[in-house]
């Protein structure tokens, strides 16, 4: 029997994410990767510069997640986390709770990022019920957020450009600016009814990489502790390092209520999320009223071997200082970039940590749909994985990517963009 091969047959049997398989009908058939590297089936070898969707951390196939996740898998595979308990959620909790500002105190498990939203969300609305406060109803959120796929994660996230034909299906939010005024004004428009506000601390991710201050992070605390209103830091793309120091929040000292981390969390090699949360919060569900339990749970709640997977990798971030190496490797992307950036199609360049952003404008912003179109084409050709978010290329590699390899990066960028400005200039009629 003559079968076509498996990367033909993807087409007849699968749907992929965030993927308009009417216009984009190639899929990367990938079979093995290591360090900054995915090997093709044909041979060809790409260079992660996104981490496979912000998720690899130090690299792939680092050699102590594998050995963890190998001895794991031989000793308890899974087992129920309700009434259940093991080493590895326990060692990893403790890990995490060193790690993150203090005044956290208990970690929820779950599977994604989207549901370690869903917990921070449903916990946040709860609290406030819990300790006698009706009507809190609203949460806030940034224009221009993102929290992920769930409806939950999709109400706070905003409309544009993804979940707008799913609006009658979401909750009310209210959308702020990242300066305190805007923040202060809406929490005042809706005193008393604010459950709590969730925010990407210093960098909106899936908006195109924006940035916003330290400062607001500390005015959005201050201001949120004065309504009485839960603060929700969505770390799950900004967690372990990815912007130069182990959390974003720690850039401007503050402790959210809750903290939601994904991504990275097992070494970005597992499904693996987690909520952390205050005691005060965590106090609340407790009673001898069965009724007031906290009544969420995945089914691989805090899996043996993805939790065994995250303590092997918070080891190497504190061994090898990650923040530092993830900081180093950003730089170093960037300064390939500095000069490229006064080219009139760069908007801009910016970075926070290891995350590095070209921002491209097309000669006519009409022209907009298609630059991200002609960005896209243009990164198919690379041998280097980018994604681009609408006109931002960006690069966000593991903290195993050597110079060599950022100057690789950095050169994919510049190509990509002057191909892309190139094939959509517009053409002249006589
Ligand atoms: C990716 C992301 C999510 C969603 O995480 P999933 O694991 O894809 O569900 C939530 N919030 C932020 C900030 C993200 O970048």
């Amino acid at each position: 029997m003559n079968q076509a091969s498996w990367e033909t047959r993807d087409a007849e049997v699968c749907w992929h994410p965030y993927t308009q398989h009417a216009l984009d009908r190639e899929t990367l058939p990938v079979v093995r990767a290591s360090g900054a590297w995915l090997e093709l089936a044909d041979g060809r070898r790409v260079l992660d510069a996104i981490s496979s969707w912000w998720a690899i951390l130090h690299g792939h196939a680092h050699p102590k997640i594998v050995s963890a996740i190998q001895q794991q898998a031989e000793k308890l595979d899974h087992v129920l986390f309700a009434g259940c308990t093991h080493e590895p959620a326990v060692k990893l909790a403790e890990g995490l709770l060193e790690l993150a500002p203090q005044g956290l105190s208990k970690v929820f498990y779950s599977d994604s990022g989207a549901t370690s939203v869903e917990v921070a969300l449903k916990a946040a609305y709860l609290t406030h019920l819990r300790q006698g406060k009706k009507g809190r109803n609203i949460f806030l959120a940034l224009h221009g957020s993102y929290h992920g796929d769930t409806v939950g994660a999709m109400s706070v996230s905003d409309p544009q450009p993804f979940f707008q034909d799913l609006a009658q299906l979401l909750f009310q939010v209210e959308r702020v600016s990242p300066n305190a005024d805007s923040l202060r004004q809406t929490l005042e428009a809706h005193a008393g009814k604010v459950a709590g506000f969730i925010v990407e601390p210093l960098i909106q991710g899936a908006a195109g990489m924006v940035m916003h201050p330290p400062s607001f992070l500390k005015e959005a605390r201050k201001l949120c502790t004065e309504h009485g209103v839960f603060l929700i830091a969505d770390e799950v793309a900004t967690g372990f390092g990815r912007t130069g120091t182990v959390f974003a929040c720690d850039q401007a000292s503050i402790t959210p209520d809750l903290l939601c981390l994904a991504k990275g969390l097992s070494g970005g090699v597992l499904p693996l999320a987690a909520t952390l949360a205050t005691e005060e919060i965590y106090e609340s569900f407790l009673s001898d009223d069965r009724a007031s339990t906290f009544f969420h749970g995945h089914t691989f709640t805090a899996n043996p071997i993805a939790c065994a997977a995250g303590c092997a990798s918070l080891e190497i971030l504190k061994e090898e200082n990650t923040p530092r190496k993830l900081d180093a490797i950003g730089a170093c992307i960037e300064n390939h970039l500095v000069n490229f950036a006064k080219e009139i199609c760069v908007a801009d360049l910016r970075r926070l940590g290891g995350i590095v952003a070209l921002e491209i404008s097309a000669p006519d912003s009409g022209y907009f749909a298609k630059l991200g179109d002609a960005l896209r084409a243009a990164c198919k050709a690379s041998n280097v994985l980018l994604r681009p978010s609408g006109n931002v290329l960006y690069a966000i590699p593991p903290s195993c990517t050597t110079p060599e390899e950022c100057k690789l990066i950095a050169d994919a960028m510049k190509d990509v963009a002057m191909h892309a400005v190139k094939n959509i200039s517009p053409q002249k009629t006589p």
